[in-house]
């Protein structure tokens, strides 16, 4: 075969083998056996062999895996991926339905779906190739798994039909049972341990460094959400129906796995189906998401501060199982927070060996009113850790005695408070109670905060007990030579906690401040305050007034903060962190210009050049304010078509400037 020839062929080879997969993967409808298929790939494999530069990112033998990551890449979420709010009740879906129903114009959709327990992925096809694949990761950074994603046969690496140019398409990657019950076996032959659950699994999976391996699990995907291509049709569940046509993974409407409906009634007969039917799906689901169906409705809805108001998840009651107490223990937490944890007889719930519940708090215990040996009802609900609901009373023993709850904190002996209107009992000791001391060090280098690599828990347990650190400025003193002496510690381990907690330097500076794990400041009260304080000088010397007046800082948070800076340690701490060159203010984004300063901008409806991130991005580029509703105060409404009627009529009654996305652009170049 000479290379002309080599080239027809590889692009008859690929163009058969996507069109072959596609009818099996997705349509589960075959026309070739699997060893004609398997002939085909082998054939094309052969040809890639022999003309290496012929391979391209997108040829259907990477299917088969084989390339190995060796670290995954944080990548930012262009559109962050929001967590729902969850419902448990009929009440609770139909108090949202009236919410939003008060919130909009006219007549409201709802687009049900299920719940899949799986691991949340966006992707990004750029002329119709596959280009990234990303996990939700934190909602606003993710991992890059693009070589693993590409090795899931439902997922198309070329599209077909009229695809936009340039967009990302979100769903859900989960382990099929089937699958996963035969790498179970295989495990049990090979005397492997097996896994427990189908989601962690498939989340482990998908990070694993040799794709290879990846592809052999054979794990599966459903696509459903599209962004940054506008709005190619007036609604969600149309437009899931339409990515179909590009070759997507779509949930069956046929099979019921996704539907739409005008009513509250058409909402709770497909959640009580699914509630019967569940225990049937080739899949894990544990519940149904709710979605209003028309964008222009989902836009004049909108977001709450951690997931969007146009949607929300119905979570199925959890499973229910009874077991034997056999003691109760207390843990202390990174905070200083005692959880009294029950040591369980081992029982299967849910798919997993239960031995431990949570009894969260004193009064929990109370109210249950617990005694040793009762015989407990457990639940898992969301939470890791399964809970005790209930105790059967018939099974209690006449001596048996009451649990009560513990003085004194069971690691540094000091006598445990609990502040007024809480529920927690707490360990006041914060400076000196050893695991709050090592939990603070150990939420500082977390994912959400400093994430420094080549740094885990595991480590800095032996670094602690070691002594080489007592805090968290104590990691920037670390050197080379005290950690290569620490037990099996490679001279490559050790390196990359080094540079790691260097590279740490670079993280913004809410990061550091939520690291330092001040109560009650956690993610988004540490990027308010520094948004509004601008440094850790400014914050660490704000009054109280000064600190209640930013942006969603309570009392609270306020009190909190000033009582962690009046310790002299923790002042000590952030000066240390201050001279070793942590991020410790605010750096302001470069200004593209001051065109638009002092004016403020609500931006609403469907665009065409750009979408609305990228819009109200422009608008604080250039000196603006974006503003949520519209007001006397409002100086422009950038307008695209869809745009709510009420709230363009509105606008013409304030006398309001509206500007169409052409006038938007001319205003800046003016
Ligand atoms: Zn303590």
């Amino acid at each position: 075969m000479n290379r002309k020839e080599a080239i027809t062929r590889v692009a008859e080879l690929t163009s058969s083998l996507n069109r072959h997969n596609h009818l099996y993967y997705v349509e589960s409808n075959p026309e070739i056996s699997d060893y004609d298929f398997d002939m085909m790939l082998n054939e094309l494999q052969k040809i890639e062999l022999e003309f290496p530069d012929l391979v391209t990112d997108h040829s259907p033998t990477k299917r088969v895996g084989g390339d190995i990551t060796k670290k995954f890449d944080t990548v930012i979420h262009k559109y962050p991926m929001l967590s729902l709010a969850n419902s448990y009740s009929k009440e609770e879906i139909e108090e949202w339905v009236n919410r939003a129903k008060k919130l909009v114009d006219g007549n409201l959709e709802y687009v049900c779906e299920l719940k899949y327990d799986g691991v949340a992925i966006g992707i990004q096809y750029v002329n119709g190739k596959l280009k990234q694949a990303v996990t939700r990761g934190d909602g606003t950074q993710g991992e890059n798994v693009t070589s693993n994603v590409k090795t899931i046969r439902s997922i198309p690496l070329t599209l077909q039909g009229d695809y936009p140019g340039d967009f990302e398409i979100r769903g859900e990657i989960f382990f099929p049972l089937d699958n996963f019950r035969k790498l179970n076996e295989q495990r049990r032959k090979n005397g492997d341990p097996e896994f427990a659950n189908p989601r962690n699994t498939a989340s482990g999976t998908l990070k694993m460094q040799d794709s290879k391996v990846v592809s052999d699990r054979g794990l599966d995907c459903f696509l459903y959400g599209v962004y940054g291509t506008g709005d190619l049709k007036p609604g969600h569940f149309e437009t899931v129906q339409k990515v179909a046509d590009w070759g997507f993974k779509i949930p069956s409407e046929k099979k019921r796995y996704i539907e739409k409906t005008t009513s509250v009634d058409g909402v709770m007969d497909f959640i009580m189906h699914w509630d019967e039917h569940r225990g049937q799906l080739p899949f894990e689901i544990d519940g149904i998401v709710i979605k209003v169906n028309q964008y222009h409705n989902q836009e004049e809805l909108g977001y709450t501060a951690k997931s969007p108001r146009w949607a929300i998840a119905y979570k199925f009651k959890a499973e229910r199982v009874e077991s034997k107490l056999k003691s109760v223990v207390y843990q202390v937490g990174r905070t200083g927070a005692i959880t009294p944890v029950a040591n369980l007889q081992p029982i299967q719930l849910g798919g997993t060996t239960v031995k431990r519940a949570s009894l969260h708090n004193a009064d929990q215990i109370q109210k249950l009113d617990l005694h040793f040996e009762d015989s407990v009802y457990v639940e898992k609900g969301g939470e890791i850790i399964p809970k005790i609901v209930g105790v059967n009373l018939n099974e209690r023993k006449p001596e048996a005695e009451t649990v009560g709850f513990i003085d004194q904190c069971p690691e540094c002996q000091t006598e445990l408070i609990r502040r007024e209107g809480e529920a927690q009992h707490y360990c006041p000791n914060e400076v000196g109670c050893p695991p709050q001391k090592k939990g603070k060090i150990e939420h500082f280098i977390g994912r959400k905060a400093m994430d420094i690599d080549g740094l885990g828990a595991e480590t800095v347990d032996a670094l602690f007990e070691g002594g080489l650190i007592s805090n968290v400025a104590d990691l920037y003193e670390l050197t080379f030579d005290q950690v290569i002496g620490m037990d099996r510690m490679a001279d490559r381990s050790a390196n990359n906690l080094i540079d790691g907690v260097k590279a740490s330097k670079e993280k913004p500076f809410h990061k550091v401040l939520f690291g330092l794990g001040i109560r009650f400041v956690g993610e988004t009260v540490a990027k308010k305050l520094a948004k509004g304080l601008k440094s850790m000088e400014a914050i660490s010397k704000a009054s109280f007034d000064e600190l209640v007046a930013v942006d969603e800082i309570g009392d609270k948070i306020a009190m909190s903060i000033q009582e962690y800076f009046l310790d002299e340690r923790n002042r000590k701490i952030v000066e240390r962190l201050i001279a070793y060159g942590l991020n410790l203010e605010v750096v302001e984004k470069e200004q593209a210009s001051n065109v638009l300063e002092g004016k403020s901008f609500v931006v609403s409806g469907v665009f065409n050049a750009f979408s609305r991130p990228e819009l109200k991005e422009m608008i604080e580029a250039n000196g603006g304010k974006n503003v949520g509703s519209i007001s006397k105060k409002t100086d422009f409404v950038l307008a695209g078509d869809k745009m709510g009627p009420s709230k363009l009529q509105k606008a013409t009654d304030l006398g309001i400037k509206i500007l169409s996305e052409d006038d938007f652009i001319a205003l800046l170049n003016e």
